[in-house]
């Protein structure tokens, strides 16, 4: 049930809205306050597809008002010592924490995703944060003698500027906590941009910065059903000097000429077209579960999931078997109840989507071994979908499916499966199963990808650099390189006159 209240906070009077006992701001978060709804959108539950919240439907002068603050901000938040700034990063994180059930239910609620998964994603968030304030203390230049003598070379970080975040709804506080913890970390001002589906899950993410004490102007968050609008004017800004950017390759492609006019900054997370390999000596078992995971996790709306699954013929029999009984046995339901597997696709949209997916499919030379249609009543529901595929000769067979389809391509040798998983515009996740090191290390190596799963189909870590090659992106999130996507180089050269100094 919704219950729109009005509450007052010390800063501002804001709007808010209670769910499941957690009270979420539902407007825009500019200078430090939450500023009060004129024009809503909708938030709706996937699971039943009733509207849970109205939030502030944001416009281009909100989000320019944003990075008024935002760039107000940025020399002061720049010179904040590390140590103060790691404190922050400290008691947010610890704050976070504390706020773990109303972060998770309220995942649950807005992307439908079964309530253990958004507990793993909430652990994993928080392990980023953590990360980031760990590094934030860390930060190091370099002291280097000029090459001919006279002078010496100083390497130092300057953060890059007031940073566009943008997110997708998939990983509704995984994607905001991996880009901010590097942007703020890096002493980057920002203005998150969240996803229309799912930002009650940023709401609160943001009001926890606020809470912890992140000045005002350092985090501003936007609302909006209007994108490409919204984007579009704060890139057209030249106090904008960052872009991150996670979400779909033709988006990321629109952002980047954006960026151009005024080279701004890019990183991007895109789509993937993951190559899930099974080697003739895999561990079959071992392969078929992982690969359960790395499929139907988030109802396989997942940049980094098994897209193509390819089987060498030794044992294709055997994996498909098994991975057809595993599909079979997933409960799908609302993230709510206990036990399920699999929850809802994001919308109705989406859903039908997907039935054209499966169309699509079966008009191939392909047999459908499970599934294959929505689940009736309530919510968009679909059923987990296993295709073995005969000829991949088809548009839809190098498609990003980001549905809960399986799709099985079975190859006579370890050279095809390679050519089969790089036969694809992307280059985000691939996985191989092989109980031999040095095979998986050979195969690895030839594909191309920017983050390869051995022997496991699930890889995201903070100490992880995270991103893709080909279509799927520029740069990388979390380990060493996150926090330098939001950091120049500034080398410093200072004369020295060798013939003094030692009398
Ligand atoms: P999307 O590209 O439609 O939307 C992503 C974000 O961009 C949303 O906030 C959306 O409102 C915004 N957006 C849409 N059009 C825009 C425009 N013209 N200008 C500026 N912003 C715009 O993607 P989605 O459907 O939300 O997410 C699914 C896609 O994201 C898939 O392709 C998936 O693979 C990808 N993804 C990639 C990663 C990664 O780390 N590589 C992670 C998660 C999702």
């Amino acid at each position: 049930m919704t219950i729109l209240s009005s509450e007052t906070d010390e800063a501002t009077t804001a709007a808010t809205v209670t769910l499941r006992g957690h009270t979420i701001p539902v407007g825009l978060y500019i200078a430090g306050q939450w500023r009060p709804v004129s024009t809503t959108f909708d938030v709706v539950n996937p699971a039943t597809g009733g509207v849970i919240a109205q939030l502030a439907d944001g416009t281009d002068a909100d989000a320019l008002a944003a990075l008024d603050a935002a760039a107000a901000a940025q020399d002061a938040w720049g010179h904040v010592a590390p140590r103060d700034r790691a404190d922050l990063f400290h008691r947010a994180h610890r704050l976070l924490l504390d706020r773990a059930d109303a972060i998770v239910e309220t995942m649950t609620l807005e992307s439908g995703k079964p309530l253990a998964e958004a507990r793993g994603e909430f652990q994993l968030s928080a392990d980023f944060f953590l990360w980031y304030a760990e590094q934030v203390a860390h930060l190091h230049g370099t002291y280097a003698e000029g090459s001919r003598g006279g002078y010496r070379v100083i390497t130092t970080h300057q953060p890059v500027g007031p940073s566009l975040l943008i997110t997708p709804w998939n990983f509704p506080l995984l994607m905001i906590a991996r880009k901010a913890g590097a942007a703020l970390g890096a002493g980057c001002t920002i203005v998150v941009k969240s996803a229309k589906e799912t930002p009650l899950t940023c709401a609160l993410f943001v009001e926890t910065l606020h809470d912890a004490g992140f000045p005002p102007g350092v985090v501003n968050l936007v609302h909006t059903t209007h994108s490409a609008d919204v984007s579009a004017a704060v890139m057209a800004d030249p106090r904008l000097r960052k872009v991150s950017f996670t979400g779909s390759t033709g988006v990321g492609s629109t952002l980047l000429k954006q960026a151009a006019p005024g080279i701004v900054n890019a990183s991007m997370e895109l789509g993937g077209d993951g190559p899930f390999v099974v080697l003739d000596d895999a561990d079959v078992e071992l392969a078929a579960q992982q690969a359960i995971l790395c499929k139907f996790r988030n109802a396989g709306q997942a940049c980094v999931a098994a897209n193509r699954i390819i089987v060498h013929s030794a044992v294709a029999e055997e994996f498909t078997r098994r991975f057809v009984e595993l599909a079979k046995n997933l409960r799908v339901g609302d993230g709510f109840s206990e036990g399920v597997d699999v929850g809802p696709i994001i919308s109705a949209a989406q859903r039908d989507g997907v039935a054209r997916l499966v169309a699509e499919l079966g008009s191939i030379d392909s047999e459908l071994l499970t599934g294959g249609s929505p689940v009736e009543g309530e919510g968009y529901f679909f059923e987990p979908t296993v295709f073995a595929i005969n000829d991949r000769d088809n548009d839809v067979c190098n498609r990003e499916l980001f549905a809960p389809i399986a799709t099985i391509y079975t190859v006579d040798s370890t050279r095809e499966a390679i050519e089969v998983a790089n036969d694809t515009s992307y280059g985000l996740a691939a996985y191989v199963f092989t109980r031999d090191l040095s095979r998986a290390i050979a195969v690895s190596e030839r594909l191309d990808s920017g983050m390869v799963g051995i022997n496991r189909g699930i890889m995201a870590d903070p100490a992880a650099s995270f991103g893709g090659v080909k279509s799927s992106g520029l740069g990388r999130e979390g380990g060493h390189h996150a926090i330098h996507e939001f950091l120049e180089p500034k080398y410093l050269a200072i004369t020295v006159d060798e013939s003094k100094g030692l009398e």
